[in-house]
């Protein structure tokens, strides 16, 4: 049975072994961007599906089969963070699972199955049950109904509660091997660069492609790679009209962390093909000053939500940023 992805086929073994036994509660494990949702929904589908080949693989034209795929199976439940609608009007997600949704889970789980079959509830991510949602869950996580599977799915697994944790059975989804995924990397027009970007997550190199945020990126870097005589009015106006706050913060502060690893001899993380450039400022900055900036950005980093003084926040960072390297060098 192929896995969803070439770097999984371990992980995917191991799951598919797992048939015979299925645990009450499989927490998928791993940084994001490694597949471990889409994962976790193949094998939905396959435990579920009603004539699985002899490899446990779904068929894809069972009933079951449409219904999960048309999102409809009365006996899957996908339990994720929901969009919400905020006092001005705009639609956020939401950052916690909410205790209504655990009892609807806990609900879900006590009706009979629809097809006398298994059952599945998929939560992620697993993280985001807050404490009084990951309760509503504990007693149907420690003994689910027959035929009842919990799959949790979670990037940071150390932050569920010890008492969840210690009711699911583990499976750890790396970052996958340089071996495994040149192939890949080069069939979606991927290189190593946009790999660092993401700290070596394929998906996640994936996504920032195709939302053009590396073209957004390169632009970005080409300005904060020439630290003297950078013009903070005029980039801010242009960047706070086309970049996303997201990007901006992301570029922002990598670039800033490779800085400071280069400024301490260290190695460049995020920007490897900006390591001439890296190198040349690092010799030009202050530290001090540098380590200084860095914590106030960890501090404000979400200032930048607010599209009313992003324009603000980008040309107040621009000019701390060539502070770093007032009065170095010449
Ligand atoms: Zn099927």
């Amino acid at each position: 049975m192929p896995a969803p992805y070439p770097w999984l086929s371990q992980s995917w073994t191991r799951l598919a072994g797992m048939r015979e036994r299925l645990p009450h509660a499989l927490l998928l494990a791993g940084p994001r961007g490694v597949g471990k949702l889409e994962m976790a929904k193949v094998w939905s589908k396959s435990l579920l599906c009603e004539q699985p080949d002899q490899n446990g693989e779904a068929c894809g034209v069972c009933e079951a089969c449409h219904w999960f795929e048309a999102g409809t199976h009365p006996d899957f439940m996908h339990m994720t963070l929901q969009e919400k609608e905020t006092r001005e009007g705009d639609i956020k997600l939401a950052t916690e699972i909410s205790v209504e949704q655990a009892r609807k889970a806990v609900d879900f789980v006590q009706l009979s199955t629809y097809r006398a079959g298994r059952r599945v509830v998929l939560i992620e991510p697993a993280e985001a049950l807050n404490t009084a949602s990951a309760n509503a869950l504990l007693k149907v996580l420690e003994e689910p109904p027959i035929n009842t599977v919990f799959i949790l799915v979670s990037h940071q697994f150390r932050q569920l509660l010890p008492t969840i944790l210690s009711r699911c059975h583990k499976l750890e989804v790396g970052l996958p091997e340089k071996a495994e995924i040149q192939a890949w990397l080069k069939e979606k027009g991927l290189d190593e660069e946009a790999l660092a970007w993401v700290s070596g997550a394929p998906l996640a190199a994936l996504a920032v492609q195709e939302e053009g945020d590396l073209e957004i990126r390169e632009e970005l870097l080409a300005a904060l790679s020439k630290a003297e005589n950078l013009d903070s009015v005029a980039l801010a106006e242009s960047w706070n009209r086309r970049v996303a706050a997201r990007t901006w913060h992301q570029v922002s502060y990598k670039w800033l962390l490779d800085l400071l690893a280069c400024s301490l001899g260290g190695k460049v993380g995020f920007n490897p093909d900006y390591e001439a450039a890296l190198k040349k400022l690092a010799r030009q900055a202050k530290t001090g000053n540098l380590l200084d900036f860095i914590r106030r950005e960890s501090e404000n980093g979400r200032w930048v939500d607010h599209p009313l003084n992003r324009q603000m926040v980008m040309e107040t960072w621009l000019i701390e940023y060539s502070r770093i390297f007032e009065g170095a060098g010449k």
